[in-house]
């Protein structure tokens, strides 16, 4: 049985993007007998905003999606998290780092035989200062060592699959690349937060996905989360990446970018279907 999820942060109105992503999920699943899931990742404390998923669910509603079961609310999930950060941590897998923005941006444009610094998911791959480092420190992020993670694999792959739910391929990414253009990501911060590509990976296994939906500027982020699940032996759901809604000048929309908000157009009495309309769906 398909199962998809919605899983937008709470930071923020929901726009057209996010109309995409939700519709596409809950079409592909709906269209196959499946379940549609909603998933409030609210896990940066620092931004997420209750009036925000509020208006998620009132939106969500007005689009005429309804969803399966219980909402999963990331920030009520912490100790899942830190169970499957300590797993890794007991499998030699990660560092303990203390560097700060500042140091890494140093470090990586310190010139090095001429090579530059690589921009990854999470932007500047981690130049490895503290890859030495083995013991636990309590404030410290933790870090994945990518070395070991990759450890005789030569590639990650997943399945590709357009917004029909008709398979597009297999997508392969090298052992080479994840190295040199993602490198040591973070797992967990330093106030022991967890990183969003570990919350993702250990929630869409809680919640049994089987394929995930989300617009295609994630896309580079998926073998992080392919090869996550590969080490805590989850199984790999196949991946819906769809194109990202522009603006009328072809620029990316922002997800600050209120202009696009669906609250904007309900206000301006637009209706449910002129939204699918103005997507392409
Ligand atoms: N929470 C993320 C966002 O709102 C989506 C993550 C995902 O779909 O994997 O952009």
């Amino acid at each position: 049985m398909i199962r998809t999820r919605f899983a937008p942060s709470p930071t923020g109105p929901l726009h057209l993007g996010h109309a995409f992503s939700a519709i596409t999920a809950h079409d592909v699943a709906r269209a196959r007998g499946g379940e549609f899931l909603l998933r409030i990742e609210d896990i940066d404390q620092s931004r997420a905003r209750p009036e925000w998923e509020a208006q998620i669910y009132d939106d969500l509603a007005w689009l005429g999606l309804t969803w399966d079961g219980q909402v999963l609310r990331q920030s009520e999930r912490a100790a899942d998290y830190a169970a499957t950060v300590a797993q890794l941590w007991d499998a030699g897998l990660l560092y303990s780092c203390k560097c700060t923005r500042r140091d890494i941006t140093q470090a990586a444009s310190a010139p090095q035989e001429g090579v530059a610094p690589h921009i990854g998911p999470d932007g500047l791959v981690y130049p490895g200062t503290c890859q030495s480092q083995r013991t636990w420190i309590d404030d410290a992020a933790l870090r994945m060592r990518i070395s070991e993670a990759l450890n005789g694999k030569h590639y990650i792959d997943f399945q590709e699959v357009d917004a029909d739910g008709v398979t597009l391929g297999n997508n392969i990414t090298s052992s080479e690349y994840i190295t040199e253009y993602i490198g040591d990501f973070i797992i967990s911060r330093r106030n022991r937060e967890a990183a969003y590509h570990l919350a993702v990976v250990v929630d869409d296994a809680a919640q049994g996905i089987t394929h995930v939906v989300r617009g295609e500027d994630l896309k580079s982020a998926t073998p992080i989360h392919v090869l996550l699940q590969q080490l805590l032996d989850y199984p790999t759901p196949a991946y819906i990446h769809h194109p990202l809604i522009r603006d009328a000048a072809g620029k990316r929309l922002a997800k600050r970018d209120d202009a696009k908000a669906i609250s904007k157009f309900r206000a301006e009495g637009v209706s449910p279907s002129d939204i699918r309309a103005m997507i392409g769906l």
